[in-house]
């Protein structure tokens, strides 16, 4: 009794080859449809080359450990219920599946463990976590409705539901029978008491229609996967294996010397691959609008919605459709800060704002179309080599009454790289000012350079790479001919560019932030500081220096070595931007807050009475915010912690 017999088997089967073409087919025409052949950007297309690119750590950590979804406990609980549930119940079935063939697999240990308790443990997982998604989808919370809530997840969910209880109600009918024993379908076995005698008295047959309608159902399941938003189950962790390996955004190169450079992109067909897959991968979950400052701050931006305006026009296939930018908006593009809050967060590395610089390089380069600042400040680059429009300051102001040696090729270890806004901005000239005392005392081998530009990092991140490119350039050129082989740096933006952009157009020296080196300098004994236990100071981290670049131990290390280290809600890859980076340093703050105040709200509300940052342009930014609170400063760069500490 019971036995579903060869024939039933046979054709499960057949059906069961059938639904996993379908699945193929279908991630065949995902994979088509963000192929990015065409596209000006190099590793866009060949399947190969992204094979060999796959970072298996983010695929372990995002992709299989679900990392990123737990930060929402209730959520992520949920999705690794689902997620682990059905691996286990793919095994299952699948060890199931060898029965069909005569393997003995439903005996003995390996059947109770495998087959048994392994399935019921996974069904019960799945069907915990599809309830838990069920309810939600009665009052979700904003992030999932923002811009458009994704159609499909309740009928797909709701078909999830049905495949897992007409399992069990099977699998209980089965048990039911008198001399059936299972020792491992313990939910079978509790509902079959429950079933009790409906399930004695059920014929054969009618177990039989219960077998196939779980089995139809779930093969209906398996079709429609990548016809619906449950493509993400697979799309999600295959997403997370292409990632880029370094953290934070990175822009590729544009190719100016060939015969018609792509100035930015204004179609969906000039992205690179990654890009497009992103906006297949994406579910539409808003985490990312939720972390965004400028979503937060009312501001005409939600990464989420620059991705779904992008996934429409793919799945409408209009990639040639160059009216995209129009409809993402050129307030909305230009009012990202580049913080990369959004790629930390999306939980299968979608990279939002590398869409954004994208189409901001042809807003600027093909269109010459900015906000009215940052064109300012882009002029007064192109002609005196620094952003800061009007300022009274000249290049040498920073060390005027101070001994600064000048770098002497093959003599000199370290060169000071001193940036526009500490040199430019009366505020920021106290870092470097600090810095001074702090190499002095350390006995460095240090020296400046009588010409320095700006890095071309503002250039870069408000759209303008040939610039930047100009910028770079020189830069590399002077450092070279001075034989420069270490820099130190008091900006985050310049380390980036540095280390993630000057390296592709020649750069070879090495860069050290001068938190790392300040840091290292005291561990090391090369600096004594005075400790004062009654200063409480709250670290801000940098979007550059913690998210982008993983540089969070370092400044801590420095903060507890003159006082107490105190942390804001928002800290290290999780922090929140001071407003100022991606060029908006250069533009007027619009929506429903200043972004640097909500941050200096958060840093005071900690209760520290002095904040640390290790970044110019945050000090900056902070400052202005924290002067609306107390006229005192409040706000400090770690070098004038430090150099206020030395002893
Ligand atoms: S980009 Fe990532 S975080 Fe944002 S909606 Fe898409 S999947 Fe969610
Ligand atoms: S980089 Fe920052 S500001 Fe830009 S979209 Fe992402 S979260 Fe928003």
């Amino acid at each position: 009794m019971y036995d579903i017999g060869a024939v039933n088997y046979g054709l499960l089967a057949i059906l069961l080859c059938g639904a996993g073409a379908a699945l193929v087919l279908g991630l065949r025409d995902i994979w088509r449809r963000a192929s990015a052949e065409g596209s000006p950007f190099a590793g866009a297309t060949a399947l190969g080359d992204i094979v060999g690119r796959i970072n298996w750590r983010s695929f372990l950590t995002r992709g299989v450990l679900l990392s990123r979804l737990y930060k929402r406990p209730a959520s992520g609980i949920a999705h690794a219920l689902l997620f682990y549930g059905a691996l286990l119940e793919i095994f299952g079935h699948g060890v199931y599946a060898l029965s069909f063939v005569g393997v003995p697999v439903y005996s003995g240990r390996f059947g109770y463990l495998v087959m048994e308790l392994g399935r019921d443990v996974g069904g019960l997982a799945m069907l915990l976590g599809v309830v838990f998604f069920l309810l939600r989808r009665s009052k979700p919370p904003e992030r999932l409705t923002v811009g458009k809530a994704r159609r499909g997840f309740v009928v797909m969910e709701t078909l999830l539901l049905l495949v897992i209880v007409a399992g069990f109600v099977a699998e209980s009918v089965r048990l039911a029978q008198p001399g059936i024993t299972s020792a491992g379908e313990f939910v079978g076995l509790a509902a079959a008491r429950w079933v009790g005698q409906i399930g004695a008295v059920m014929h054969e047959h009618s177990y039989l229609v219960l077998w196939w309608f779980h089995g139809l159902l779930g093969l209906a399941f398996i079709v429609l996967i990548t016809r619906t938003p449950m493509s993400h189950m697979l799309l999600g962790p295959i997403n997370t294996a292409l990632a880029k390996r370094r953290p934070g955004v990175t822009i590729p190169a544009i190719d100016f010397d060939a015969e018609e450079p792509v100035l930015g992109v204004e179609k969906l067909a000039d992205l690179p691959f990654k890009n497009r897959f992103d906006f297949e991968a994406c579910l539409w979950c808003g985490r990312c609008h939720e972390v965004c400052p400028a979503a937060q701050t009312g501001k005409p931006l939600s990464p989420k919605k620059i991705m779904l305006t992008c996934a429409e026009y793919q799945a409408q296939g209009r990639t040639d459709d160059a009216s995209l930018i129009d409809t993402l908006g050129v307030d909305a593009l230009f009012s990202c800060t580049s913080c990369g809050a959004c790629v930390e967060e999306c939980p299968v590395t979608n990279d939002p704002a590398e869409v954004i610089l994208h189409f901001r390089r042809q807003l600027v380069m093909g269109r010459s179309e900015m906000p009215d600042v940052m064109a300012s400040a882009n002029r007064n680059l192109e002609s005196r080599c620094h952003p800061f429009v009007g300022t009274a300051a000249n290049r040498d102001d920073w060390h005027r009454g101070l001994e600064v040696p000048r770098f002497v090729p093959g003599q000199t270890e370290y060169l000071l790289w001193i940036g526009c806004s500490v040199a430019y901005e009366e505020r920021a000239q106290k870092i470097a000012r600090a810095m001074v005392r702090i190499l002095d005392a350390a006995g460095l081998s240090w020296g400046i350079l009588e010409e320095t530009r700006c890095t071309g990092d503002p250039a870069k991140m408000m759209g303008n790479e040939l610039l930047f490119v100009e910028l770079a350039q020189a830069n590399i050129e002077e450092f070279q001919e001075a034989k420069v082989t270490k820099v130190i740096t008091m900006c985050p933006h310049s380390f980036n560019s540095f280390s993630r952009y000057y390296p592709q157009l020649g750069a070879q020296w090495e860069t050290v932030m001068h938190s790392v080196l300040i840091d290292r300098l005291i561990k090391g004994g090369k600096l004594a500081v005075k400790r004062d236990a009654l200063q409480k100071i709250v670290f801000h981290d940098p979007c550059y220096l913690a998210r982008h670049n993983g540089i969070e131990a370092e400044p801590r290390g420095v903060v507890a070595s003159v006082g107490e280290l105190v942390e804001m809600p928002r800290n290290r890859e999780n922090s929140f931007c001071c407003g100022g980076g991606g060029g908006k340093y250069w533009s007027r703050e619009t929506g429903t807050a200043r972004i640097s105040d909500v941050r200096i709200t958060e840093a005071l509300g900690t209760g520290a009475n002095k904040v640390a940052t290790s970044c110019p342009i945050c000090l900056l930014m902070l400052s202005s915010s924290a002067a609306k609170h107390s006229e005192e400063p409040r706000v400090f760069d770690l070098a004038e912690l430090v150099s206020e500490a030395l002893q």
